[in-house]
């Protein structure tokens, strides 16, 4: 077989969207690297190390670890996280399941912006808490999977590959944690062997990783004083507390610094400095003898055949750098590069090139830059691009030809960049009627609970979808060619902040969806409604629901309306998916659009399926007005209306005995007492209205940072059991009780169809004055019997519930919705 080193499409990518540079490029925006960052760039070209880190989740990665290889020992750093965290908790915004991936990708990503490290997943999607890497292995397609951290392993090539887990069940933690250990420690050997998954091998190369180990911490020994007695001597430490000059920070500053981007999950750290110890304990490989875990492996030029005087030269230009004039270094740079050039093809010989380049368009001032009109176009539209490039250095750059891709125009400028005198050109180009939508790739075919499926394998552990349209510039100085790829972005001057950029989106030409995210049919026929929204100006056809149909016409690009259509009960049955969708000149659209919108995130545009869920039943409510209290973000209001209620959205002023008495019920949003501040002022007036004879619903809340000492009117402590099978047995304990019975009588029936899990974080004591009408455990398990307490407190009632309505009824599981009613009706 022909020996290859080249790294295949996906690595390219991957190198052309995290650049060299931490803290000054995002996906979007040029890299504007300072004179420190170009001489921390100088350094790493002359190292030659690569560090693979895997974990499951978005979070997972120990930062401090990451930022220390990177920025410290400038090695190359990867982490692998299996999923994208789709199963969690949002703390900041109502994004669940794969919104919530979507945004926790964008988090990660922005955290190895800090950190530069870069930054891959799998296909394996988080379908929630799990107990044990048994069951994780049941949901997720364990081969597929394996087969993504093989081939992650064969393109990053890692030297030292580093696991935040271990790899059996000697400490206990997530099922996917462990999982994801234990997925490392098989692809270790198989990466390296051209029988294991060898369909891979016509875009990759077999690679044996040198070594393997677990990064041990305290939170495996439940608390750092147990930790602290633990014997090391076996361990490898690592001093992550270093200063790094060139950044002005600490290493756990830049550390802090990264994880705070992890904000959906309130990771929002203090930064510390100072001396630090992280240990990482050995697996598998070649056992080092010394403290050195890159001990026997060549991290210098003479690792590659003839690489020794690119070594001595790199050496030169890092003694001789000058802060204050970082263009001097650009001839021995040129001289560098056409050295790697001329070096017979390898996997080094191209990650050098890559990174040699952006040193030297840094150490130029050389800014390139590609920006549309608009935000977001269709196939077939026309856009304006504007393309800019500045040479800030005392050398002449030829800018030689140009080319938009893909294949959109062509020109050959033969211009010559003087110092500092910018170049512009403006041309209009017509996206292609194929061009593929650029919202998120796994997102485009249908899931299942554990997996993603993506057909691409160069795409599979890929962050997110390449960009439509990219620059490629060809440059030269002195007859020197040098080339660079710039993605075609958007960008806008907002008043109130400055300058904004975002992706430019090639999306739809029609978003078709339904108001609600689940119907319930109590009546013989029911009314659902479907939006439908232009991706672009004159657009029209006919939008569908099922068998029936109506035409539409949209005038202007963000243009809405809606049209309604009645549907027949008995269409309906106990629980079905209803699609939407739009014809237009021959085509089918049936996607919504979803926007994701954070200040610490690039704006995220996401298709989804236009599909709702609808279930008839047989639904009795005796609340009629119903207050909702904000809390993280759930869907409670869209349900509640459903159910035929009047819900009113409570406000600091309406936080009034007056006015709450008026309503029968109150439901508090998940988190609410985790992240409202206010709360600590409302509570009291909630308690009142409870007295008073109102019924207070409150969601699931953690322990961590509640802000009121006393959550309920009687004692109640909360603590992190969960029910994660969603098909669990629900034992009646108190079949007699009205949250059973009235108005709706409930049966087993009630507790089929249940999605992802019964619920979380159930309290573990509680008052006598709590009744607990429901047990339920996970199979194996101890009986749990805190998943609902409801407690007659003065005239009205007080309900505490873990079960996961938010997510039980935006997904229309009918006996959620019949369960839910008797709570809230549980005043008369
Ligand atoms: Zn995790």
């Amino acid at each position: 077989m022909k020996k290859s080193y080249y790294p295949s499409l996906l690595l390219c990518l991957v190198l052309a969207a995290h650049g060299l540079f931490p803290f000054t490029s995002s996906a979007q925006r040029p890299a504007k690297p300072n004179a420190a960052d170009l001489h921390a760039g100088i350094k790493k070209l002359n190292v030659l190390g690569t560090v693979l880190y895997v974990a499951a989740h978005p979070d997972d990665e120990n930062t401090r670890m990451i930022s220390y290889l990177r920025n410290a020992k400038y090695y190359d750093v990867t982490y692998l996280s299996l999923t994208r965290g789709d199963g969690g908790q949002n703390l900041i915004g109502s994004e669940i399941s794969s919104l919530l991936g979507v945004l926790r990708t964008q988090e990660l990503l922005m955290a190895r912006s800090v950190d530069g490290g870069k930054q891959m997943f799998s296909r394996a999607n988080d379908f929630g808490f799990s107990k044990n890497p048994e069951e994780t292995l049941r949901f997720w397609d364990k081969d597929a999977v394996l087969s993504d951290v093989v081939w992650a392993y064969r393109e990053v090539k890692p030297d030292v590959v580093i696991n935040r887990f271990y790899h059996d069940k000697k400490y206990d933690t997530h099922g996917h944690h462990t999982a994801s250990a234990m997925l490392s420690v098989e692809a270790f050997d198989l990466a390296g062997k051209a029988d294991a998954y060898p369909e891979q091998l016509t875009q990759t190369q077999p690679w044996q990783a040198r070594r393997q180990f677990f990064n041990t911490s305290w939170f495996f020994y439940g608390n750092q004083e147990a930790f602290a007695k633990v014997d090391k001597s076996t361990l490898w430490p690592i001093d992550i507390g270093v200063y790094l000059p060139l950044k002005g920070k600490s290493n756990n500053e830049v550390a802090a610094e990264s994880r705070s981007m992890h904000r959906c999950q309130g990771f929002g750290s203090l930064s510390s400095r100072g001396e630090s110890l992280d240990y990482l304990d050995f697996v598998k490989g070649d056992r080092p003898a010394t403290q050195d875990v890159f001990e026997g492996i060549n991290t210098t030029w003479t690792r590659v055949e003839g690489g020794a005087p690119i070594g001595q030269l790199l050496e030169k230009i890092d003694r001789e750098y000058r802060s204050d004039r970082p263009s001097a270094s650009v001839p021995d740079l040129l001289n560098a590069m056409q050295q790697i050039k001329s070096l017979p093809d390898g996997y080094w010989k191209q990650r050098k090139l890559a990174e040699i380049k952006e040193v030297i368009r840094g150490c130029l001032g050389l800014y390139l830059e590609a920006t549309v009109n608009e935000p977001t176009a269709t196939p077939g539209d026309v856009v304006k691009l504007r393309l800019e490039a500045i040479n800030r250095s005392e050398f002449p750059v030829q800018l030689g030809s140009l080319e938009i891709r893909p294949g959109l125009f062509d020109t050959l400028p033969g211009f010559i960049l003087a110092s500092n005198k910018g170049w512009v050109l403006e041309k209009t180009v017509r996206i292609a009627e194929k061009a593929a939508f650029t919202a998120p790739f796994w997102l485009q075919n249908p899931s299942t609970m554990g997996m993603y499926s993506v057909e691409d394998q160069a795409l599979r552990v890929m962050p997110e979808t390449p960009r439509y349209a990219k620059v490629r510039w060809s440059l030269s100085i002195n007859g020197i060619p040098l080339e660079y790829e710039t993605e075609v972005a958007w960008k806008t001057g907002e008043p109130a902040i400055g300058e904004v950029w975002r992706p430019f989106e090639v999306l739809p030409p029609v978003f078709v969806e339904f108001t609600e995210p689940s119907y319930i049919f109590t009546q013989k026929e029911h009314e659902v409604v479907v939006r439908a929204k232009a991706g672009r100006d004159k657009v029209a056809g006919k939008i569908m629901v099922g068998s029936l149909s109506q035409p539409f016409e949209l005038q202007k690009k963000g243009e809405e309306k809606t049209f309604s259509f009645k549907i027949k009960n008995e269409n309906v049955l106990s629980g079905s998916t209803l699609s939407a969708s739009a014809e237009v000149e021959g085509k089918t659209y049936s996607n919504r659009l979803v926007t994701i919108q954070y200040d610490h995130i690039p704006q995220q545009s996401v298709l989804l399926p236009s599909t709702t869920r609808a279930a008839s039943l047989d639904l009795k409510v005796k609340a009629k007005n119903v207050g909702y209290y904000p809390g993280a973000g759930d869907d409670i209001p869209a349900a509640l209306r459903q159910m035929g209620c009047t819900v009113k959205v409570l406000e600091a002023k309406d936080m009034e005995l007056a006015t709450l008495s008026k309503l029968d019920a109150i439901v508090v949003g998940i988190r609410a007492y985790n992240t409202k501040d206010e709360l600590k002022l409302h509570h009291p007036k909630l308690l009142e209205y409870v007295e008073n004879g109102g019924t207070l619903v409150v969601q699931y809340h953690t322990n961590f940072e509640l802000v009121v000492s006393q959550l309920a009117p009687f004692s109640l402590k909360l603590a992190r059991g969960r029910v994660t099978d969603e098909s669990a047995e629900m034992r009646f304990l108190l079949p007699d009780h009205p949250s059973l019975k009235t108005p709706n009588k409930l049966t087993s029936k009630d507790f089929e169809g249940w999605v992802q899990e019964r619920g979380l974080y159930f309290p573990s004591e509680w008052d006598p004055a709590f009744q607990a009408p429901l047990s339920t455990n996970d199979p194996g398990e101890k009986p749990s019997d805190g998943s609902l307490l409801i407690a007659k407190y003065g005239k009205g009632h007080y309900v505490y519930t873990g079960l996961s309505f938010f997510r039980e009824l935006p997904a229309g599981v009918p006996g959620a919705f019949r369960l839910f009613a008797n709570l809230i009706s549980l005043g008369g």
